[in-house]
């Protein structure tokens, strides 16, 4: 492929910044993270186009756009412990742990589980720690998290995630009541409250668990 490099900073510019993503350290981790290896080969010179691919077994990498505006609402500064539900390739994790962000991150599907450990190692996440598991129960030994992001969307917040949310902690979740349609809520916790804020239209695929659909 030609120039991932100027790829990327194209897709920076023209698909992330125009859109009104301004926190330098999301740019500055989108503009590094080499998008085109999370993709199979076949797929890599459309790595840096304005939209999600298949990534096997019904799954997709997210839009650029939308992992770049997921990031900036988690409010990433370095050392916060994240959790994310839905590893599929690996890349929204490797673009938090480019900013800084101790990850923790559970795959459902065993293969997609397999391929990010390896592309991790590949490319030295070695800090990435990653779980085979139904993500809707959370990660409870390695909790409470700062930040908790769902990369699937599902029909309700699962309780089990809200419960290992730090105390001012962030969570991000596509919630729909029908399947591939939902609206991003941000959960901000208050003690034992929580304040819930509907960030916008998005299009994620299934959350498939105890807690999900
Ligand atoms: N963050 C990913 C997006 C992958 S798509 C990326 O950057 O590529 C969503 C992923 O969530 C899929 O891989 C799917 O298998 C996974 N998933 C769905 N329900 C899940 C659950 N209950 N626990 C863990 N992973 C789940």
């Amino acid at each position: 492929m030609i120039d991932p490099r100027r790829k990327r900073e194209k897709m920076v510019r023209e698909q992330i910044e125009a859109r009104g993503v301004t926190d330098p350290e999301v740019l500055r981790a989108m503009r590094s993270v080499p998008r085109h290896l999370f993709v199979d080969e076949a797929l890599q010179a459309q790595a840096y186009e304005d939209h999600p691919l298949p990534i096997g077994h019904g799954q997709t990498i997210s839009q650029p756009y939308i992992v770049a505006l997921m990031s900036s609402l988690l409010q990433i500064k370095p050392g916060v412990k994240v959790l994310e539900i839905g590893t599929g390739s690996g890349y929204q994790a490797a673009v938090l742990a480019e900013m800084g962000a101790d990850v923790f991150t559970v795959e459902r599907i065993k293969a997609l589980y397999q391929k990010a450990r390896q592309l991790f190692s590949n490319l030295k996440y070695h800090y990435i720690k990653t779980k085979l598991d139904d993500g809707t129960m959370g990660w409870h030994e390695k909790g409470p998290y700062d930040r908790i992001l769902v990369t699937a969307g599902g029909p309700d917040v699962p309780p089990p995630l809200v419960d290992q949310l730090e105390d001012h902690g962030i969570l991000i979740i596509p919630v729909g009541a029908s399947k591939r349609s939902q609206k991003l809520i941000r959960v901000i916790k208050d003690g034992r409250d929580t304040k819930q804020d509907d960030m916008g239209s998005v299009a994620f695929v299934d959350l498939v668990g105890k807690f999900g659909w």
